[in-house]
């Protein structure tokens, strides 16, 4: 495979452009083309030599995902789009329309290795990270299709994105550089299930962001029944992990509990969440459990999510339960593509294995 430029920040892209014996300020008008344009291909950089954008394809790639499918929620105007990336593999996003912009959900890999129990993303295991290219492809080709600036990005889809840090973080980078799309890294929001060092690296970037903890159980033994990563680091240390964030960057942390019917929605769950949530400057997320056919939970009735909610708000805390979006679309992470790959399946059975 040829060089991916769409990966290169722009410090990175002035240093090849002119150990290529070209001016540096042709970088500025590359970077344009690529991360503002959002040109697929170097045919299209129309005020660069001939000569240029001949030598730039033979030593570059332009590395965007192309479309699939795309969904249309006809309830609140959510899309959901699969994704296909150079090698075949796929992914998802989701736009979601607010009064405040176009928010875009990407994903950060291909499956996923944490395996928490309810998530789709996570059934067939991690197949590999996506480059720093393919997140921000992502929201440019959204950006483009539906001819609007995306305001705010959510690293919420696929994948966990603190597992895939390197290329995560570029990815924050390029998406907030003032070359480039340059969102504010206020409107920027990372989801993690709690990898502690990689936490307190993140709080040492100098960045903005916020962070979202996938909390979804308010005791160590809660939080084990749903999520194996719980298994490696205590609850404890992935609560002192986000003061650290907290103290160091000055974001309040929201914390997303996805209500699980007859696992974590009780009173007495509540009660615990509660005395998580009341001393720090947070924001719990909600977020009653799409059920996953393979995974088998079960949604809370409304009143149930309801009567949660208040509980959290009688005793002081920011509780939000998370609009429904795109109820009529695979709403819940990683079930797009996981319909499609059973569809697959369906068509084409796999060979039965010779004894
Ligand atoms: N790996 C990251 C981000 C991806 S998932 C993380 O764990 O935070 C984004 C959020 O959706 C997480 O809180 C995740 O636990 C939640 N989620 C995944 N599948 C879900 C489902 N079927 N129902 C409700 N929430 C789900």
């Amino acid at each position: 495979m040829k060089k991916d430029i769409l990966s290169y920040t722009y410090e990175e892209l002035q240093n090849e452009i002119t150990l290529m014996g070209e001016k540096s300020f042709r970088a500025g008008q590359i970077y344009e083309w690529l991360h503002v344009k959002h040109a697929g291909d170097f045919a299209r950089m129309s005020n660069l030599s001939k000569d240029l954008r001949e030598k730039l394809a033979e030593e570059f790639d332009i590395c965007t995902v192309s479309l699939v499918e795309r969904q249309q929620s006809k309830l609140d105007g959510t899309n959901k789009f699969l994704f296909r990336l150079h090698d075949g593999n796929t992914v998802e996003s989701v736009l979601m329309r607010y009064k405040h912009g176009a928010s875009v959900c990407i994903s950060s890999q291909v499956g996923c290795r944490m395996g928490c129990r309810f998530c789709a993303s996570t059934l067939g295991g991690l197949e590999r990270d996506l480059s720093t290219a393919e997140m921000l492809s992502q929201v440019y080709v959204i950006g483009e299709i539906i001819g609007e600036r995306i305001s705010h990005v959510v690293v919420m889809g696929m994948g966990e994105p603190l597992d895939n840090y390197d290329n995560f973080l570029k990815f924050v980078r390029m998406l907030t550089d003032g070359h480039g799309l340059h969102l504010s890294q206020r409107n920027v929001t990372v989801s993690t299930c709690g990898i502690v060092p990689k936490i307190y690296e993140l709080a040492e970037e100098n960045l903005q962001i916020t962070l979202a903890l996938s909390l979804h159980g308010s005791t160590q033994e809660k939080r084990k029944e749903l999520m194996p990563v719980a298994n490696r680091y205590e609850l404890s240390e992935v609560l002192e992990a986000c003061d650290a964030y907290f103290e160091k960057t000055g974001r309040r942390i929201t914390f997303e509990y996805s209500l699980v019917g007859g696992v974590n929605d009780t009173v007495e769950d509540a009660r615990e969440l509660v005395a998580i949530a009341k001393p720090r400057n947070c924001h719990v997320n909600l977020i009653p459990v799409n059920p996953v056919r393979e995974r088998g939970f079960e949604k809370p009735g409304k009143k149930a999510a309801l009567d949660f909610q208040h509980r959290l708000i009688k005793a002081g805390v920011n509780a939000t339960i998370r609009r429904e979006m795109g109820a009529d679309v695979d709403g819940a992470c990683g079930q797009l593509r996981r319909r499609r790959e059973v569809d697959a399946l369906l068509e084409h059975p796999p060979a039965p294995r010779e004894k």
